[in-house]
Order: structure tokens, then C-alpha cells, then sequence
């Protein structure tokens, strides 16, 4: 049986006293919302802080509530709740449905959106008990010197794995940041890496509180998420697609993100701009579109299934979540 190292915990019931004891401990601290991805990673010894600070008894930062143009969602809602929320299901269906895609039921009661946010990246070397990764000397993530997967590249190459990120950066989400210093707001997309070690832009000192969901007037979102398992595993393959029509159905703007083959979510901004001034139901607009995507998916050998079939899945899965966005009820 795998157990957690020993650690000092923390019970902050305010925002103000969380930041502050995160700032004060140090970059032994770690934030634990619902721990499905943090206990996990420290049984295994992938992390190891030495402090958790527990959000669960922070007032404030749960639920779904109108806010001025859009829905506000607090970083621990639960991902049942998210996906059960009307609000939510009424405004960006897509968004719900990749919240009910995650893991399992219980997961999802535990899990928040917060901690999907910031879930770590994975990779078939590092997703590995402490012994497993001791008998390969480690790797570049942690504690050792090579990437198994590119031995000569400097860099990690574990995968974004969020399922809720592509969907949040696709229909434009913000997200606030609050630490003893002060509050800042920024688009979901800028919180994250192209990196498997330092995957994301946030400050340690820095708790992600509310997810900002714009107004979905005029807009229709999509989700597909490719996985061995359609009970529950994690995506190795994820895509997001927007788009804004205008009263007779022509695309006015659109987004396009990837997960699960690279490091971060990945923008499509040259297949999204095929699709750009065409009706959304235009088949050739749409084969453009998957072309100039497919391009951008160069899974690695560090998750699932064969590389070239993930590779030509990609275009499958494009073709799907793009062709979707032409239906009426998403
Ligand atoms: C068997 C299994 C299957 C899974 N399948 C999927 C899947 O299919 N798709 C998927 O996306 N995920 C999956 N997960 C991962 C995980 O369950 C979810 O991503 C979940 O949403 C994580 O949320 P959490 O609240 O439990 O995060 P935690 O474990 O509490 O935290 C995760 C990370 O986020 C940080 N963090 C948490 N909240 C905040 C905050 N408010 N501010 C700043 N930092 C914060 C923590 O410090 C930690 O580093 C799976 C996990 C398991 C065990
Ligand atoms: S991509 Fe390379 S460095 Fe990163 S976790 Fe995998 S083996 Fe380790």
C-alpha cells in the first residue's frame, strides 16, 4: 500500500488567512482542493510538500453565480456541480460536458475545477510509483537527468491532461489569481506552460479563486475527447472548438484548442481562421480547418496508444467537434 508522507496541514476558513499562510510557508507548501490529483501525486512521491493548505474551509470560492456578462464560477465547485449546474448546462453546454467526461462519480464529488485547472501534466514515466521511477534513475520531472521519451531533448514533455482547460480557453474564460499582494485577472489560456515541469504561469504565492465564464450570446462550443476507456480514463487526445455566428449562421470568430499532445492546451489560430467568414455547416471550410489543426498534433510516445493512430484520430476528432458546432442544440 502506497501512503502519504508525513506533512503539517492547514485549515484556513478566510481567502485572506489561505494567501497568507501560502506566502508564509514557502515553496514547501502546497494547496490541496479536492486532492484527487495532489494526494495521489505525494503517495507516489511525485510531490512532496512539506505543508498543505486545505481550501475546502475557505468561505467564498465555491458555486455558480450570475455576474456581469457571464457566470462566475468559484475554483472549488465541485466537478458534479459543474456539470449539474443549469447555469452552466444553459450557457456553455460543452463546458459541462467535459466536467462529466472527468474520471468517475466520486472523483468528481471530490475533484474541483480549480484543481483541474491546475492538474499536473502526465506521462507514462512519471505516472509511476517511487520504485518504478527509482529503477529507471528518475527523470527530468523530478529527481533525475534524461527524458525517456526525447533523451537529447532539455525539456519535459509530460502532457496537459485537463479536460475542462481546452473548453475554458476555447470560449474565452478569465481566471482571478489572489495572493497577500494582491489580485490579478487573466484569460484561462495564459495560465499555462509549454513546459511538463513548470506548466503553469501562476505564482506559488498565488490562488486561483473564480473562473470567469463570458457571455455566450451568439456563440456555440463543442467538446471531443478521444480516451481507451469511455468509462473513465484521462484524454490523450481533447478537442475544444468555438465559434460566434452571426443571425444567418456565418462564422464571425472562432477558437480552437487541443490537449493531451503537448504540454499546455494548444491554440489552432489558423485552422479557427479557415472557418472565419464561411457558414458553419461548409464542409470545405471545415476540411480546411482539420488540416491546418491536424498539423499541430505531434503526440509523443508518453500516453496511450499507438503514436500514428493518435496522430490520425486527431483529424477524426476535429472533424467531429467542428462539425458539431453546426448543430442547433449543443
Ligand atoms: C483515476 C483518476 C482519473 C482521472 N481522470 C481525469 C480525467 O479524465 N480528466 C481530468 O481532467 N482529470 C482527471 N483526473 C484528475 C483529477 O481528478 C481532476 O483533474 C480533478 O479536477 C482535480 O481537482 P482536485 O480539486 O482534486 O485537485 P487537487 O488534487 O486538490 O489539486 C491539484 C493541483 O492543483 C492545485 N490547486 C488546487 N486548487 C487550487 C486553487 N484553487 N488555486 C491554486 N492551485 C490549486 C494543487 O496545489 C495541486 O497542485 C483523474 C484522477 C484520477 C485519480
Ligand atoms: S516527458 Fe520526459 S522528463 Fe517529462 S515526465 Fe516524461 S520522461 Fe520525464
Amino acid at each position: 500500500m502506497m501512503r502519504l508522507p508525513r506533512f503539517r496541514y492547514f485549515a484556513p476558513r478566510a481567502l485572506d488567512e489561505a494567501a497568507r499562510i501560502l506566502a508564509g510557508e514557502g515553496p514547501e507548501a502546497a494547496l490541496v482542493a479536492g486532492g484527487t490529483d495532489l494526494f495521489p501525486n505525494m503517495k507516489r512521491r511525485q510531490q512532496t510538500p512539506t505543508r498543505v493548505i486545505g481550501l475546502r474551509g475557505v468561505s467564498g470560492i465555491r458555486g455558480v453565480r450570475a455576474a456581469e456578462r457571464g457566470l462566475a464560477i468559484g475554483a472549488m465547485t465541485s466537478l458534479t456541480d459543474l456539470e449539474r449546474s443549469a447555469e452552466v448546462r444553459a450557457a456553455w453546454p460543452a463546458l459541462s460536458r467535459a466536467a462529466s467526461l472527468i474520471s468517475t462519480p466520486p472523483l468528481r464529488n471530490m475533484g474541483t475545477l480549480g484543481g483541474n485547472l491546475c492538474l499536473d501534466t502526465r506521462c507514462n514515466y512519471w505516472d509511476q510509483n517511487y520504485e518504478w521511477r527509482k529503477g529507471i534513475d528518475f527523470c527530468l520531472k523530478k529527481d533525475g537527468q534524461v527524458c525517456w521519451v526525447a533523451p537529447g531533448s532539455p525539456r519535459c514533455w509530460a502532457v496537459a491532461s485537463s479536460d475542462t482547460a481546452p473548453v475554458l480557453c476555447a470560449i474565452g474564460a478569465e481566471i482571478t489569481l489572489v495572493s497577500k499582494n494582491g489580485t490579478r485577472v487573466q484569460k484561462v489560456e495564459q495560465l499555462f506552460h509549454d513546459d511538463g515541469i513548470a506548466y503553469l504561469t501562476k505564482r506559488p504565492d498565488e490562488i486561483l479563486t473564480e473562473i470567469r465564464l463570458p457571455d455566450p450570446t451568439g456563440w456555440r462550443a463543442s467538446y471531443w475527447k478521444l480516451r481507451r476507456r469511455g468509462s473513465f480514463d484521462f484524454p490523450v487526445l481533447g478537442v475544444a472548438a468555438a465559434a460566434r455566428l452571426d443571425e444567418s449562421g456565418v462564422v464571425k470568430e472562432a477558437r480552437i484548442f487541443l490537449t493531451g499532445v503537448g504540454s499546455r492546451p494548444h491554440a489552432a489560430d489558423a485552422a479557427a481562421e479557415k472557418l472565419v467568414g464561411h457558414p458553419i455547416d461548409d464542409a470545405r471550410a471545415i476540411a480546411e480547418a482539420v488540416d491546418a489543426a491536424a498539423r499541430l498534433a505531434k503526440p509523443l510516445d508518453n500516453t496511450d496508444f499507438m503514436l500514428g493512430w493518435r496522430k490520425e484520430m486527431a483529424r477524426h476528432y476535429l472533424a467531429g467537434a467542428l462539425s458539431e458546432l453546426a448543430r442547433a442544440q449543443l
